[in-house]
């Protein structure tokens, strides 16, 4: 440690220096910070430490300043900060895991230590995924969606499974995929299944992930019958045809039977782990937000627990911010008292959990997504979790709580819902309100709602890779056959978000681990800048379109990818103090590239990957 060294005899001097003694230089380069009323202002400081080396120097005061031994010292880098004070520096200097000075090279001259010439490569904050499913993923790993139907009809769809029950008999569930858009508004009902699959369960998960086809087996087992109510109609519900269930469930009322039948061991939780860790910590992500679990409460907590001791082990260095999702209304105060639980059993250096999760609707080809305006096809709009007294109550909880909202919000009335009620909130507990909120997805918002994020203080989560259309091949036709041809034109508005001054954040919100090409931040940078995913984007063939979707002026730049991806994503986890951005004080997460970020070219972006990674100031690869 290198500290002032006192020369003088005087007295007072004496003392004053006794407390430089015992500090660090960069306890003092605060120290002088904070009487200058500049906190963390460290350059300022350091051109103060340089005027008192300079009276030192010169004699007239015998107060003699010693370098700052640091552990990391970067210059001639183009570093990008995220930090709107300082946005561009060339240096940074780490020490104990946390960035001490960044700026130009000139302020380098306070600390001591190997430098590291990086001859003009980027530099930008560990990346900051917003809303995906963690533990989701592992449920998916381990449970066998089945076979992909690949067909043009509900015929061939229903030839092709009898056709593998046949393959394969004996089996006690067969499982498949399909694509509703492939029964070209044809249905499939338990009777079609109980023909081809009378003695075994049989489950088809739809290709979005947000509807199942099931048969009477799996009805019986789980006991629904024509009786058995809805738990929100409009969204989570059981499709009757004359009073009588179909066997087709849409959103939750679905989703537990995906995963019933599942067991996993420890083992192999900490297997999917940590590939995803080390995909993460490859990729340069260094903090998530987990939007939970639905109907999954049980492997979550389970999974959690795995994170908890990962992370005693050393081994959880990406810090994740956790959740409990809520998916039946009346389970609302449940799952608050099971936040408060795990924040008080799970919460670790690394798994922080403080956030109340919410499916407030549901997605928009099934039309279960909550809208303003009606589905110009069906006339339907869906419905919400809550309504906005609800949210508000919510809202009055959490933050009796101390805890956070995030809330899955597709469609037009999600959102209004979900501003609404803090509206509602914020009138009654004024300057007291202190609940983060946020309102993930967002595929289609109306006008009057745009600028009251801004205005209630909303955090606004985007999924950009979805901003090509969120489906492959033309999903303009698609969403214009639901919206209506001004509509569709009007979906995945983040840079008119943006301009409204609101937190935009960014994330993949996947749920599934798979090869990770959809976790991949820097597709979600690529399609957040061209819209568009065409044979030069590092994208599963399933995702590829045929053409940009509109508006072009809904692009974004790349300094607002990155922003959106770090120190907005860090305002919305509440740890803007210590992540998001390279600002003196905080923790050391970076990222080094061989190539410039922001002029590299917007189509293929998905193919970028930083060289070196850092997380608290430790080399990751
Ligand atoms: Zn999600």
């Amino acid at each position: 440690m290198q500290h002032f060294a006192l020369l003088t005899n005087h007295r007072i001097a004496y003392n004053t220096a006794s407390f430089f003694f015992a500090t660090e230089t960069y306890k003092i380069v605060k120290f002088i910070s904070e009487l200058l009323k500049l906190a963390c202002h460290f350059p300022l400081a350091i051109v103060v430490l340089k005027g008192i080396d300079y009276i030192c120097a010169n004699n007239i005061c015998k107060l003699k300043i010693t370098k700052m031994k640091a552990d990391k010292i970067i210059k001639n880098a183009k570093i990008y900060t995220a930090d709107k004070n300082n946005l561009q520096a060339t240096a940074l200097v780490v020490k104990d895991g946390k960035f001490v000075y960044v700026g130009d090279e000139a302020g380098l001259s306070a600390f001591e230590g190997e430098v590291t010439d990086l001859g003009g490569k980027f530099i930008m904050p560990g990346i900051i995924d917003s809303h995906v499913h963690v533990t989701t993923s592992i449920g998916f790993a381990y449970m066998d969606p089945g076979e992909y139907i690949a067909c043009s009809s509900k015929k061939e769809a229903l030839d092709f499974m009898a056709g593998e029950i046949k393959k394969n008999p004996g089996l006690k569930r067969y499982r498949f995929i399909l694509e509703r858009k492939y029964l070209n508004g044809d249905d499939i009902v338990k009777e079609d299944l109980d023909a081809i699959c009378p003695d075994a369960e049989l489950l088809i998960l739809e290709g979005e992930g947000h509807s199942v086809w099931v048969n009477s087996k799996i009805l019986d087992r789980h006991g629904i019958t024509d009786d058995t109510p809805d738990r929100v109609p409009e969204l989570s519900y059981y499709v009757r045809k004359n009073g009588h269930v179909t066997g087709n469930a849409f959103e939750s009322s679905g989703w537990h039977m995906l995963f019933d039948d599942l067991t996993v061991t420890d083992e192999q939780i900490d297997a999917e782990l940590m590939r995803w860790i080390d995909y993460s910590v490859k990729t340069g992500v260094t903090a998530v937000f987990d939007a939970g679990f639905p109907e999954g409460e049980e492997l979550h907590e389970r999974i959690y627990k795995r994170l908890r001791e990962l992370d005693k082990q050393g081994k959880l260095p990406v810090y994740i911010d956790g959740s409990i999702a809520l998916t039946n209304p009346k389970k609302m105060r449940e799952v608050v008292e099971n936040v408060k639980r795990y924040q008080r059993e799970m919460n670790t250096e690394h798994l922080n959990v403080h956030t109340f999760k919410v499916f407030m609707d549901g997605t928009l080809r099934i039309e279960t997504a909550a809208q303003v305006t009606p589905y110009v096809d069906t006339n339907k709009k869906g419905a919400t979790t809550f309504n906005k007294e609800e949210v508000a109550e919510v809202m009055k909880l959490l933050n009796e709580e101390g805890l956070d909202f995030h809330a899955h919000t597709v469609g037009e009335a999600s959102s209004r819902a979900v501003l609404d009620g803090v509206e509602l909130a914020r009138k009654e507990l004024g300057d007291e309100f202190r609940v983060r909120v946020t309102c993930a997805h967002l595929e289609i918002q109306d006008d009057a709602d745009i600028d009251r994020f801004a205005k209630l203080g909303v955090t606004a989560n985007y999924t950009p890779w979805w901003h090509s259309g969120c489906t492959g091949g033309n999903p303009y036709e698609i969403w214009r056959s639901l919206l209506g041809e001004k509509r569709a034109n009007k979906m995945y508005r983040s840079k008119t978000m943006w301009k409204t001054g609101a937190n935009v954040t960014f994330s993949s919100d996947n749920i599934v681990y798979g090869d990770f090409k959809t976790w991949n931040p820097f597709l979600g940078m690529e399609i957040g800048m061209t819209r568009f995913v065409n044979e030069k984007s590092n994208a599963p063939e399933i995702a590829r379109v045929v053409a940009e979707y509109p508006s072009p002026n809904e692009k974004m730049s790349i300094e607002e990818m990155i922003q959106g991806y770090t120190i907005n994503g860090a305002k919305q986890l509440g740890i803007e103090a210590c992540k998001g951005s390279i600002e003196a004080g905080k923790d050391a997460d970076f990222l080094v590239f061989d190539n410039d970020l922001l002029t590299a070219q917007h189509t293929g972006f998905s193919y970028n990957k930083p060289s070196e990674v850092y997380i608290c100031g430790k080399k990751m690869n």
